[in-house]
């Protein structure tokens, strides 16, 4: 894995929840975007090499929707940018964890990602991403 690409932080609202994270980073939000296949609206921060996304369901019965009505607002993910993303989740797989989709699948950012059952991972929902 090349680095920490970015952390995913469920939130009630991005419209409460931009301007909180542009204050506390000193910095704009650069991109918002709607991932309709994940009922996700994601905003960004760049902060270094690594990027803040905050994601606010679109749907009721979203994962988002579910995470923050069962955990409250808070991390939901850490993504891991990786050079070649079908050979990482062989590896993963071949490691014994858990691939929550058997194909990359295009996420947010325009890149392709895939995530791990966070069973298996001390439960901490983990995202490979690969830039298209
Ligand atoms: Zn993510």
């Amino acid at each position: 894995m090349l680095k920490v690409e970015h952390i995913g932080i469920a939130v009630k609202s991005l419209t409460d929840s931009v301007p909180l994270f542009a204050k506390l980073l000193n910095t704009e939000c650069y991109k918002t975007e709607e991932v309709t296949g994940e009922k996700v609206n994601t905003a960004f921060f760049r902060q270094g090499e690594t990027k803040i996304e905050l994601l606010e369901s679109t749907s009721e019965d979203g994962v988002i929707a579910k995470f923050v009505e069962k955990k409250g607002e808070g991390i939901h993910h850490i993504a891991f940018e990786v050079a070649d993303i079908e050979a990482e989740m062989k590896r993963l797989q071949a490691e014994g964890f858990v691939l929550l989709n058997e194909q990359p699948k295009q996420g947010a950012d325009n890149k392709l990602v895939c995530f791990l059952h966070p069973k298996h991972t001390n439960g901490v929902l983990i995202e490979l991403c690969m830039e298209r």
